[in-house]
């Protein structure tokens, strides 16, 4: 590590945790005792409903490095990180969770990377993932790769969640995005930069519970693809010129049928077959418009990412970040300059 001084900032959303907040803390006083003049930890309490507040108002009362930011209810983690990043002061951002299940002390390889100069983002990459269940090893994997088939302007690395450390420039380039549909690992991906990762065994759930079911899990996958390609809506052209080549064809068929041999009148079956099929596709493709006008429903309404009810600590009480900045969004207008 070189000599030149700088601070890091762990941000790490927590929702409904309580159990947890301790024992984080203590780990990274013992995993990272090197770093431990230089640490900043940003708890973004994301709504919770149990004690989980109260938990990071104790831990804050015997160390001063750390924050709280309040939010005024459950905004979802993907804003909660967002919230974060917008009150992190360090040279470089840790996003992290409090379960434990991105070690601590990994924090270590990825400041020696970073402090070589080389890189701007150094990403965890989970090599083992056998704390979690074979389904959502093979639906992860198999999200990974459509993600980047499809997406062929930002690649996500496979296996590396949101766990990494990223340079200012990166943390500035992210709060730069006003999109309200804030999948972050893409987002982080976006941004580009010169980035590295770092294999690492992902532990199971130190305490507590995931807070992510199977339908929450499809939903956000839906949010990452669909707000990184508009393959999905491109896709029905051809659909339709495969399925009006076929028809032509048949068409041909039958006329040249009713012209030599005269009207056969059963057709029921084939008929039925067609109407059912078209009726398929067409819902399909109305479907997945729809998916994409709810979501720009959501972004044109610009409402703000997340509320903050109160930012608590030391930090609170020195310099604090512009509010108005991190609330108020640009809005269109204000962008063209009118
Ligand atoms: N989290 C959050 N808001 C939410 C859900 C989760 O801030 O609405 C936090 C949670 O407290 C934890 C992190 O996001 O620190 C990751 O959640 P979890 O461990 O449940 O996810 P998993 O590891 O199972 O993917
Ligand atoms: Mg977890």
């Amino acid at each position: 590590m070189s000599n030149k001084e700088f601070s890091i900032s762990l941000v790490v959303p927590v929702y409904n945790e309580q159990e947890s907040i301790e024992s984080f803390i203590e780990a990274i006083d013992q995993e990272l005792e090197p770093l431990k003049e230089r640490l900043e930890i940003v708890f973004i309490n994301d709504g919770s409903k149990d004690a989980t507040r109260e938990a990071v108002e104790q831990a804050i009362e015997k160390d001063p490095r750390i924050t709280l930011v309040n939010l005024a209810r459950n905004f979802g983690k993907e804003a909660a990180l967002t919230a974060g990043l917008h009150h992190a002061k360090g040279d470089a951002v840790v996003p992290m969770d409090v379960d434990l299940q991105d070690p601590p002390s990994l924090i270590l390889e990825f400041v020696r990377l970073w402090q070589t100069g080389d890189y701007d983002t150094v990403y965890g990459i989970r090599e083992d993932r056998s704390a979690d269940t074979p389904m959502k090893r093979v639906t992860a994997g198999g999200f990974y790769r459509l993600f980047n088939v499809l997406s062929n302007q930002t690649q996500l690395p496979e296996n590396a969640g949101d766990f990494r450390l990223m340079d200012r420039r990166v943390v500035e380039a992210i709060k730069q995005l006003p999109e309200r549909n804030r999948f972050m690992k893409g987002l982080f991906a976006w941004t580009g930069y010169r980035s590295v990762g770092v294999p690492y065994e992902r532990p199971a759930r130190h305490a507590g519970e995931t807070k992510f079911n199977y339908w929450k899990l499809w939903n956000f996958a839906l949010d990452g693809l669909l707000s990184f390609t508009s393959w999905p809506l491109r896709v029905w052209s051809y659909v339709g010129i495969g399925v009006s080549f076929v028809a032509f064809l048949y068409i041909l068929k039958i006329i040249t049928k009713v012209i030599f041999f005269g009207i056969h009148v059963p057709g029921y079956a084939s008929l039925m077959s067609v109407v059912l099929f078209l009726g398929g596709i067409q819902l399909i493709s109305l479907g997945i418009i729809g998916e994409y006008i709810g979501r720009m429903f959501i972004e044109i309404k610009q409402r703000p990412i997340f509320l903050v009810e109160g930012v608590y600590g030391q930090y609170a009480k020195e310099d604090k970040p512009d509010e108005q900045e991190i609330q108020d969004q640009p809005t269109s207008q204000e962008k063209q300059g009118s």
